[in-house]
C-alpha cells in the first residue's frame, strides 16, 4: 500500500484555499486543511472538505463518445480526434474561421485556458473564444479597467483584519466565500465597521452596523447617492483626488441629479441610512469594498462597477493596504482564465487583439501567420450566431451552458442547430447530452497546472491520482486536437512548459515560475521578474491607466421592470452546498442531502396574498419560459421580489432569464432583475 499527501488548490470558489489530498493506492480518500496557507489558515469550508468526493464518482466519463442517432457510442481517441479535426477543417473552409467558437472555462487551469485561446487564434484564426466570466465578472474587467486600468481585485484577503471599514455589496460571503467571510468577521471583532448593501437579507447582514436592503437593479442610484453625501459633507480626500484622479467635474455634474429623496424613492432605502453609510465609509481611515455578482450581473454591470470605484477614488481608498475595490470571484480560476486571454477581445495579460505589435509577438512565438484583429463573439453572442447559422461549430471545455447561460430554451435551440458540438468534461452534463462528441477530461486531482485566485495569487494544482479509464487532462486533449488539426506548436511535455511560454508573452506573470511556487512562495501578479516578490495591493504609486478616472454614470431602470403581466422581480443566485451548474456538487451526497433541489424564496406577505405555504409547487413564468418549483416562504426577500438559485436543472432559474438585452460594454446579461409571474401549480 502506498500513502501520499498531495498539496493542491481547492477546485471550487475563487478564494484559493489550499488543501492536502490524502491518497492511498491511486485513490483519494480524504482532504486535510493546510495550516500555514496564507488564506485558508488551516480551515476549509464545506465544499473544500468534500472536494475529494467527486473524483472517483461512478458517473465519471472514461472514454470518448460519439453521438449515433439518439445515443452515444464509445470510440477511440484516435477516431474522435481525427473526426473532430476533419469536421472543424471542413467548417472552416466552407464558412471561414469565424464559423467556429471556443468556450473555455474558469474551472480549468491557466495553462489550459491559454491553450484554448491559442488553439482558437493561432490554429483556427478566430477570436471567438470566451469563458464563463462573461456571465459573472466580465463587467468587473471592463469597469475596473476603465476606472483604474486593471480589472482585478486591488487588495489581498490577508489585509482584511487591518481595515477599519468593510462595505459588502451584492456578495453573500458566508455562503459563497466562507473563508473570506471568516476574515471579515475577524476584522469586525477587531473593531472594523460593516456596511451590507443587498436586496436580500444575507447572514452577514446580521453582523452589519448598517444594512441597506435596496430594490434589485438600483445599485447605481444608491452609490451615486452615497457619492453625493460624501461631496456635500466635505468628506472627499482632496489631496488624493487632486494628485491621482481625473474626471471629478464629470462626476459632480452627474451627482446633481441624485439628491437623497430621489435616491431613496428609487432604491427603497431610507435616506438616513444612505447618509449614514456614506459617512461611515468615507470617514474610516481605511475602507475596503467587496462585491460579487449582485452588482456585476446587470445590464448596467460595467456602470455599477464604475460607481463603486468612484467611491474609492473620492475617499482615497485605493492604492493603500486594507482598502480598495475587491471583486470576489465565484469560480476557482475566473481571474486566471481572464488573465490568459480566454476572452474575445484580449490576448494574455489583457493585450488587445487590435494591437498589431502584440499580435506580431504572439504569431512569431507560435510560428503562425497574423492573428485575427477584430474582437470575436462572446458566449451569449455565439448562441445567437448559432441560431442564425453563422456559428457552425463549437468546442466547449468544462462548461455547462444548458444550465448556466441565460434563456435556456434559446441556448438549447442554438446548441442543437450547430453542425458540430464537442464537449470536454468530467461528467455527462446537460450540455454534453446535446453534443456530437464528448471527450472525457481529468479533474483537478488528476493533473498539474496553476489556478489564479481572486486576489491574483497564482497557485499550484498538483496531480494526486491518475484519471479514470481513458480520461485525459484538458491540456493534453487540446494539444492532441491542435496536432490533429496540423499544428506544430503544441509540443509540450508538461504544463510547466506551457507556463514558461505564457511567461514570455505576459509581463505580469513573467516572474512566476513553477520552481518558485513549488518552493513555497505565494506570488500575486504583477510579478515582472524572478526576483520580484509579487504585489499584494495594486495602484500604490500610480494606476496602469495613469490617473484613476471618475465616471458620471446614471441609474437606468431595468428593461425588466415588473408590469401587470409579470408583476414580481426575480433575482437569481447561489446557495451554500452547491456550485455553478451543479454537475459536481449534486453528485456529492453529503452536499446534495442539504439542499437536494431548487426552491423559490417568497416573502410571507406575497405568499399570503397568493395563498401559498412552504412546500407548495408553483409555476414561475417570465417572457422566456416557465418552471415548476417548490415554495420557500422567507423574509430574506422583500415583498415583490423572489429569489431562485441557479444550480438545479429540473427547475432551472435560467429558463426565465433574458439573453437579449446585454450590458453594452461587457455584454453581460441581467441575471439579477427579471420580471416574472407566479401561479399556483
Ligand atoms: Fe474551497 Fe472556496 Fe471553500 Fe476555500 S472557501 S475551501 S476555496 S470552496
Amino acid at each position: 500500500m502506498r500513502f501520499d499527501s498531495v498539496l493542491t488548490t481547492c477546485p471550487f470558489c475563487g478564494t484559493g484555499c489550499n488543501l492536502f489530498l490524502e491518497v492511498m493506492d491511486n485513490e483519494v480518500l480524504g482532504v486535510s486543511p493546510v495550516k500555514w496557507h496564507p488564506i485558508s489558515r488551516g480551515k476549509l469550508c464545506i465544499l473544500g472538505r468534500n472536494a475529494h468526493k467527486f473524483i472517483q464518482h461512478p458517473d465519471r466519463l472514461t472514454a470518448p463518445l460519439k453521438r449515433v442517432g439518439n445515443r452515444f457510442e464509445r470510440i477511440s481517441w484516435e477516431q474522435a480526434l481525427d473526426e473532430i479535426a476533419e469536421k472543424i477543417t471542413r467548417l472552416r473552409s466552407e464558412s471561414g474561421p469565424d464559423a467556429l467558437g471556443f468556450f473555455s472555462s474558469a474551472k480549468c487551469t491557466n495553462e489550459e485556458n491559454y491553450l484554448m485561446m491559442k488553439l482558437a487564434r493561432g490554429v483556427i484564426g478566430t477570436n471567438n473564444v470566451d469563458h464563463c466570466a462573461r456571465l459573472c465578472h466580465s463587467s468587473t474587467v471592463t469597469g475596473l479597467a476603465a476606472s483604474f486600468g486593471a480589472g482585478a481585485m486591488t487588495n489581498s484577503i490577508p489585509e482584511i483584519p487591518e481595515t477599519s471599514c468593510m462595505l459588502v455589496t451584492g456578495s453573500n460571503p458566508t455562503s459563497q466565500h466562507p473563508i473570506i467571510a471568516g476574515w471579515m468577521l475577524e476584522a469586525k471583532e477587531r473593531g472594523a465597521c460593516l456596511i451590507v448593501i443587498d436586496p436580500r437579507k444575507i447572514p452577514l447582514s446580521q453582523h452589519a452596523d448598517l444594512f441597506l436592503q435596496l430594490r434589485p437593479g438600483t445599485n447605481i442610484a444608491l452609490f451615486n447617492g452615497m457619492a453625493r453625501v460624501i461631496l456635500d459633507k466635505g468628506l472627499v480626500n482632496d489631496d488624493f483626488v487632486e494628485a491621482r484622479t481625473e474626471g471629478i467635474d464629470e462626476l459632480k455634474a452627474k451627482l446633481k441629479d441624485y439628491d437623497l429623496d430621489a435616491v431613496s424613492r428609487i432604491t427603497g432605502v431610507e435616506r438616513e441610512l444612505i447618509e449614514k453609510a456614506a459617512v461611515m465609509y468615507a470617514s474610516s481611515p481605511s475602507a475596503m469594498i467587496f462585491y460579487a455578482m449582485g452588482i456585476t450581473q446587470h445590464v448596467t454591470g460595467t456602470d455599477n462597477v464604475k460607481a463603486v470605484a468612484n467611491l474609492a477614488l473620492l475617499t482615497g481608498n485605493v492604492g493603500r493596504p486594507s482598502t480598495g475595490v475587491n471583486p470576489l470571484r465565484g469560480q476557482n480560476n475566473v481571474q486566471g482564465a481572464c488573465d490568459m486571454g480566454a476572452l474575445p477581445n484580449v490576448l494574455t495579460g489583457y493585450r488587445p487583439v487590435t494591437d498589431s505589435q502584440a499580435r506580431l509577438e504572439y504569431a512569431r512565438l507560435w510560428g503562425c501567420g497574423d492573428l485575427p484583429d477584430r474582437p470575436g463573439l462572446t458566449i451569449v453572442e455565439m448562441s445567437s450566431a448559432a441560431l442564425r447559422g453563422e456559428l457552425r461549430g463549437l468546442v466547449i471545455m468544462g462548461e455547462n451552458p444548458a444550465v448556466t447561460d441565460p434563456d435556456l430554451n434559446h441556448v438549447k435551440e442554438a446548441l442543437s442547430r450547430l453542425d458540430l458540438l464537442v464537449v470536454i468534461d468530467i461528467f455527462m452534463t446537460e450540455t454534453a447530452q446535446l453534443a456530437d462528441y464528448v471527450l472525457p477530461a481529468a479533474t483537478f486531482a488528476e493533473k498539474e497546472g496553476t489556478f489564479t485566485n481572486t486576489d491574483r495569487r497564482v497557485q499550484r494544482v498538483r496531480k494526486a491520482v491518475d484519471p479514470p479509464g481513458e480520461a485525459k487532462a484538458d491540456w493534453e486533449i487540446l494539444c492532441s486536437l491542435a496536432k490533429a488539426l496540423g499544428s506544430k506548436s503544441f509540443e509540450y511535455n508538461s504544463p510547466e512548459e506551457i507556463m514558461n511560454e505564457i511567461r514570455q508573452l505576459t509581463p505580469s506573470y513573467r516572474g512566476i515560475t513553477y520552481e518558485r511556487l513549488d518552493g513555497g512562495e505565494s506570488l500575486q501578479w504583477p510579478c515582472p521578474d524572478e526576483n520580484h516578490p509579487g504585489t499584494p495591493y495594486l495602484h500604490a504609486e500610480s494606476f496602469p491607466r495613469g490617473k484613476g478616472r471618475f465616471y458620471g454614470v446614471d441609474y437606468v431602470a431595468s428593461p425588466e421592470e415588473p408590469d401587470d403581466d409579470y408583476p414580481m422581480i426575480l433575482t437569481t443566485g447561489r446557495v451554500p452546498y452547491h456550485w455553478h451548474g451543479g454537475s459536481i456538487t449534486r453528485r456529492i451526497d453529503t452536499l446534495n442531502a442539504e439542499i437536494p433541489t431548487g426552491f423559490v424564496d417568497i416573502n410571507p406577505d406575497d405568499a399570503a396574498k397568493l395563498g401559498l405555504k412552504d412546500g407548495d409547487v408553483v409555476k414561475v413564468s417570465s417572457r422566456r419560459g416557465s418552471i415548476s418549483i417548490k415554495v420557500k416562504v422567507s423574509s430574506e426577500v422583500k415583498p415583490g421580489v423572489i429569489f431562485i438559485p441557479m444550480h438545479f436543472s429540473e427547475c432551472a432559474a435560467n429558463v426565465l432569464t433574458d439573453h437579449k438585452v446585454l450590458d453594452p460594454y461587457s455584454k453581460i446579461p441581467g441575471f439579477k432583475v427579471c420580471a416574472v409571474r407566479i401561479e399556483k401549480g
